[in-house]
């Protein structure tokens, strides 16, 4: 059996907990590994490698961090097939999806190939009598990173690229699910020349979270994950004195006005709501078709759809989504779809019966389909994170509006229309962090942030661009003067501009 081992100071170092967790290939459903799982021990060789490696990292220019960021991004994407495979091989989507994962990622190191430029900080010159002021961003320190499983590659990246470049050291918690895309970005970020300690990947559960949260030199923690977990980790976190930033779980909405163009909804909705499973934060699980019409026919066309997506093993190149992370993930989806019929829902295509022929213990769910899903209904308001899409019927756009905004989470939301109007006004309407006019899955660029609503985020910052540069530094404003001779102001009154 395989050992994935934790990456400290430029090198695998062996758990000594004597805690594992099992890595499984949700292909087969088989473990192909086990993860060590750390205790507050191994996080504080972690942290102190990292305190001592912060400074002189701190002290190289920011065009020499730069540099290492160009060479970290040149040999990512020399081994993309590689991180792609292994990604797949314990997430369970698609290698085509695995590339995008890292693919996003790598577009948060070319905003941080830019760091000199984003850091130049700001300068007044006589801003009173002889007087000049500037300000600068210095980097926090150590700061941690908590991810999810959803994407092991692209979230990790969106975190310490940033944090790095700024100046930082970073402590990586992945998800321990799929735990070995973030070792090998690691051991990849010390290839390109990257200083031992700057970037350390620490494994493990709970545990290994809470010494995160209790460690004092750790300066600030950014997290993403379930909402419930996410409010966790702020709360203790900011407790702590810490700063953080915590993204948690969504349940995206589509909503289709009448006028909307129905080849491009049927198309990107089946993507969005299936594609990787419905295992992404920015999935549209909810669809909202505005008018009887609307609905029906968008309901046609997706069951029609629904018969003709392939699901397949995360390796196999005509497969629309693979296998689902665990096998307790897959209950839970499940045991959802049990939930929803039971609560009136109408289950139009029941995806629980999918098996595929070999791979029978894989963790794999068909795709599922609900209609007359109101709003009332837990399956509903809670998230499932699966391959199941729920239509919920509005008849008016005000009503269509409302739904997401009343929604408990309000990470993104999609409106199609071909008028400009009606989408200038739900974007300014709609209570939700990111928007999609015509676009299923509006993830920003990374040089625009990423961040939701209510119960999607906790904390002030969104991750990153120039907000995730504001979160991973200080800012520090410098006013001086060279007085002449021996004028000295009476030291006693604030000094004022008047
Ligand atoms: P999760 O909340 O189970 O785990 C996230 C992280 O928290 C992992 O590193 C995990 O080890 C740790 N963790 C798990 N249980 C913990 C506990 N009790 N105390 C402290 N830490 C704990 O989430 P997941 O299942 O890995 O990922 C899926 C979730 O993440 C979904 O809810 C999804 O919507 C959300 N997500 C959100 C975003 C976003 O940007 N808003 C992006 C991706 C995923």
């Amino acid at each position: 059996m395989r050992d994935i081992q934790h990456f400290v100071s430029g090198a695998a170092l062996a758990g000594t907990s004597g805690r594992f967790g099992d890595v499984f290939d949700p292909n087969t459903g088989e473990v192909q590994a086990r993860v060590a799982l750390a205790t507050p021990v191994e996080l504080d060789a972690a942290v102190q490698a990292a305190a001592a490696a912060q400074p002189a990292w701190a002290a190289t220019n920011p065009q020499r961090r730069a540099r290492v960021m160009f060479e970290f991004k040149r040999l990512v994407e020399a081994r993309m097939d590689e991180l792609a495979a292994l990604l797949s091989s314990e997430h369970g989507k698609v290698i085509a999806d695995s590339r995008g994962d890292v693919q996003r990622g790598l577009e948060v190191i070319e905003f941080a190939c830019g760091i000199p430029h984003v850091l130049k900080g700001e300068y007044t010159e006589g801003a009173g009598p002889g007087i000049d002021i500037y300000s600068m961003r210095q980097p926090l320190g150590v700061v941690a990173g908590i991810t999810p499983f959803n994407f092991p590659a692209m979230i990790p990246m969106w975190m310490f690229g940033i944090a790095i470049a700024v100046g930082n050291a970073f402590i990586l918690k992945p998800s321990e699910k799929d735990p070995s895309v973030p070792v090998r970005l690691g051991e990849l970020f010390l290839e390109a020349g990257g200083p031992a300690g700057i970037l350390n990947v620490v494994h493990g559960d709970k545990v290994a979270v809470d010494a995160i949260l209790a460690h004092p030199l750790i300066k600030a923690v950014s997290f993403v994950g379930s909402s419930d977990i996410a409010q966790y980790v702020y709360a203790a976190g900011t407790a702590n004195g810490k700063r953080v930033q915590a993204m948690g779980g969504a349940k995206n909405h589509g909503v289709i006005l009448p006028d909307a163009d129905m080849d491009q909804v049927v198309n990107d909705i089946m993507g969005a709501a299936f594609g990787s499973a419905g295992e992404r934060c920015m999935a549209l699980p909810v669809v909202v078709p505005v008018g009887r019409k609307t609905a029906d026919e968008l309901r046609e066309r997706v069951v029609a759809e629904i018969e003709t997506l392939k699901v397949g093993i995360s390796s196999d190149p005509a497969a629309q989504y693979g296998p689902v992370v665990s096998a307790a993930h897959r209950q839970k989806i499940a045991d959802y779809i049990a939930l929803g019929k039971d609560e009136g829902a109408e289950l139009v295509v029941d995806g629980r019966g999918f098996s595929l022929q070999g791979y029978e213990k894989g963790f794999f769910i068909g795709p599922t389909l609900f209609d007359n899903v109101t709003t009332g209904m837990k399956t509903y308001q809670e998230e499932i994170f699966g391959p199941v899409l729920q239509i919920v019927r509005a008849e008016t756009f005000d009503e269509a509006v409302a739904l997401p905004s009343r929604h408990q989470y309000g990470n993104g939301v999609a409106l199609y229309t071909r008028s400009g109007r009606a989408a200038r006004e739900f974007a300014q309407r709609v209570e939700v962090g990111m928007v999609g006019i015509n676009v299923p899955i509006p993830v920003p660029v990374a040089y625009h942030t990423f961040g939701g609503w209510k119960r999607s985020a906790f904390g002030d910052t969104n991750q990153h661009g120039v907000e995730g540069v504001k979160f991973y530094t200080k800012v520090k404003t410098v006013t001086q003067r060279w007085p002449e001779g021996d004028a000295h102001d009476s030291a006693f009154i604030i000094p004022t501009m008047k």
